[in-house]
């Protein structure tokens, strides 16, 4: 990308957009584009392909989604496929129709099999059954890599996909019937400590084991790749390290300051018992993650704590 290319950001207000755009910014990139759900609703393809058409973005970071946590995607199964498919289809066929230089399409980590050689590798992709809990969204999500991979061989477009793990920071879903858990124990812990509760609940049995990338890495990977990358194969990012729920609990009420007790509320799911990326891939090509997962949290934390 160059300094005056033309960026169109799908999903700007997103942890995941805002972060590229943070990072856009502060490296100089000038030439942004972005719309609103209300001026583009990214699931009405005419729409989508008028403002391809008006806009011609040469660069695209496609980070619109619907995401959510473990109970929001057991709830709610339809929308997260529906949504998925439908924005991530029109943004990568409008962008073949109008010939986007490049696109980075953001997939997830719970698109490989439930019980997954660890530390999952991108060759481990529709290898095995996926995780039933958030089995519409994975499935939604490896459409879209199939489909960037597809436009590759037959249009010969490059559009890159490229595999997250779980992420937090700044701009995350601190509601806790939709959150992930890192949000979502960040609100419990602070609430608990004001209200001078004597324990807080986390969901089920604290054993699950879970890697947390923070998402400003996660931005500097994107643009990374965007300027670095070009084959067909996914890449995953993460930071090569997991803790359980159980150990990220404790550090969460250390950041926050809460001195009681956990609970471990054993009707809730587990979901996936483990979720470590392999990134021996990115990190031959030449980036690793910055944040420790301590800071990473005080950041996400202060955060928190400025929206309050
Ligand atoms: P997942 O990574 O797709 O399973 O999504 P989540 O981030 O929602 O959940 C990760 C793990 O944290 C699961 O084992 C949850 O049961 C556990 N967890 C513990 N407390 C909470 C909570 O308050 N909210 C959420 N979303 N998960 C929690």
């Amino acid at each position: 990308m160059k300094k005056d290319s033309k960026i169109y950001v799908a999903g700007h207000h997103g942890l995941v957009g805002s972060a590229i755009v943070r990072k856009l910014k502060d490296s100089g990139y000038e030439n942004l584009v972005f719309r609103t759900y209300e001026e583009l609703d990214l699931e009405r393809q005419a729409r989508v392909e008028a403002f391809f058409d008006q806009e011609r973005p040469e660069y695209v970071f496609l980070a619109a989604a619907k995401v959510g946590g473990i109970l929001a995607n057991s709830q709610f199964p339809a929308e997260f496929i529906y949504s998925n498919l439908v924005i991530q289809t029109n943004i990568i066929h409008a962008s073949y129709l109008y010939e986007a230089k490049k696109l980075l399409f953001l997939g997830s980590s719970c698109i490989y099999p439930k019980h997954c050689p660890q530390p999952m590798k991108e060759e481990h992709l529709l290898s095995g059954y996926l995780e039933p809990s958030n089995e519409p969204y994975a499935v939604a999500k490896i459409a879209g890599i199939k489909m960037c991979q597809s436009y590759n061989r037959q249009y010969g477009t490059r559009f890159i996909s490229v595999m997250p793990t779980n992420l937090y920071g700044p701009g995350d879903n601190f509601d806790l019937k939709t959150s992930h858990v890192l949000p979502a124990l960040i609100r419990k812990f602070h609430e608990a400590k004001i209200g001078g509760d004597k324990s807080v609940e986390v969901w089920g049995t604290g054993k699950p084991r879970r890697e947390f990338l923070y998402v400003d890495d996660l931005a500097d990977a994107c643009l990374y790749l965007m300027n670095n990358y070009d084959e067909n194969d996914i890449v995953n990012v993460g930071v090569g390290k997991d803790q359980s729920i159980w150990e990220l609990a404790e550090m969460v009420g250390k950041v926050v300051g809460f001195k009681g007790d956990l609970r471990f509320d054993h009707t809730k799911p587990d979901g996936t018992p483990l979720k470590l990326l392999d990134v021996s891939k990115l990190t031959a090509l030449g980036w690793h993650a910055d944040t420790p997962l301590e800071e990473g949290i005080r950041r996400a934390y202060q955060w928190y704590l400025e929206q309050l």
